[in-house]
């Protein structure tokens, strides 16, 4: 059936400046890192990304390897973009990444001008895309001068193929720098997208000030720690859950005694509250206005519904931020 997009869909999120720039993203994103590849089911991933949508997420996260197997997520999502959202293409923001490992070969992987300026083609091509709204290098590469990577990012926006460029996982001074040498060239450093959660706050020694000072706005990415910081493992590992279905990343034995401890313990702070953990996770890293978004996966569309009403309630009293800090620092 041909899908007719919610009339009241940007009634439903809020939006925010990214960093000192024109450019709004959702308070909440979406990522097609799991879910998406060609061994998931794609009448699901379709149902999911209309949802969102619906929702007010105008913000899809790619790169060139999500899968399994690489290249597998660009191409459905591809797929989908052509069935539901090619009417919709100026109310969205769509990004992808080179950085990781993606083909073989010494062209295929790291920070080379080789490597992100075909690899933002080959993005192009799978997604069925003329140009893609922000392109990341995904990693910081030791072995290639940041102004060869930062120079291709810049390269990629004077083509036409990108309109916004970011970084993610670099450490604050490389971030420092990459902005410095962006600037430069007359290209803004859009937005850096980190890991940062509850249970890993790495961003909080220096990253963010340096974003802060500079204007660059923040997506976090795996903020629910791949759904560890939600219910769902408080009572055993559920058969569909990413611990029991895909060993990759998330592994079973990471779920241990001691975690799940600290986990009801936030759990019960979210209740007080009256949200879901999966609630609370996000409307914590929402609280700083350094973060223009949280970058969520879903593996069912309840899940959108779940952790979109985050957003109502984004403000913390001073003790729970205290008890939240002790629980977190034990
Ligand atoms: P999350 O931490 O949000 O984990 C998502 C998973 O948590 C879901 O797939 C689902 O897994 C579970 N979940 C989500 N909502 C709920 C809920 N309400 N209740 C119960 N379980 C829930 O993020 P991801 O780790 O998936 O990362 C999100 C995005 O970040 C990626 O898609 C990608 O775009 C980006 N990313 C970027 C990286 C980078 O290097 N720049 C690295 C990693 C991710 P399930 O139901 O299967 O258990």
């Amino acid at each position: 059936p041909t899908y007719q997009a919610a009339p009241d869909r940007y009634g439903q999120m809020n939006y925010r400046y990214c960093g000192q720039s024109g450019l709004m993203l959702p308070e909440i994103s979406l990522g097609l890192w799991h879910n998406f590849g060609h061994n998931a089911d794609l009448t699901l991933g379709r149902k999911i990304l209309r949802r969102a949508f619906d929702l007010g997420i105008c913000h899809f996260d790619l790169a060139n390897n999500y899968g399994p197997p690489y290249g597998s997520a660009e191409e459905n999502f591809g797929r989908i973009y052509k069935k539901d959202f090619v009417a919709h293409r100026d109310e969205l923001l769509i990004s992808s990444k080179a950085g990781w490992d993606m083909w073989p070969g010494p062209y295929g992987n790291f920070g080379s001008r080789k490597y992100l300026i075909a690899s933002c083609d080959q993005s192009l091509k799978r997604m069925g895309l003329d140009y893609v709204d922000i392109f990341y290098h995904h990693r910081p590469d030791p072995n290639t001068p940041l102004e060869e990577t930062m120079g291709a990012l810049d390269q990629l926006v004077r083509q036409g193929k990108a309109l916004y460029v970011g970084i993610s996982q670099y450490k604050p001074e490389d971030t420092e720098k990459a902005y410095q040498i962006l600037k430069a060239m007359g290209t803004p450093l859009l937005i850096h997208q980190p890991r940062y959660s509850m249970l890993d706050r790495w961003v909080e020694k220096g990253l963010l000030d340096v974003l802060g000072s500079n204007g660059i706005g923040s997506i976090a990415f795996s903020p629910l720690e791949q759904g560890l910081l939600t219910d769902k493992y408080l009572k055993g590992i559920p058969a569909d859950s990413r611990a029991a279905k895909d060993g990759r990343y998330l592994k079973a034995a990471q779920i241990a005694p001691e975690k799940l401890e600290l986990i009801a313990k936030l759990n019960q702070i979210a209740q007080e509250r009256n949200q879901t953990l999966a609630q609370m996770a996000i409307s914590w890293l929402l609280k700083d206005p350094r973060i223009t978004s949280v970058l969520i996966g879903v593996s069912k569309a309840e899940q959108l519904d779940d952790n979109v009403a985050a957003i109502k309630n984004t403000k913390f009293s001073i003790e729970e931020i205290a008890l939240i800090k002790t629980i977190l620092d034990a």
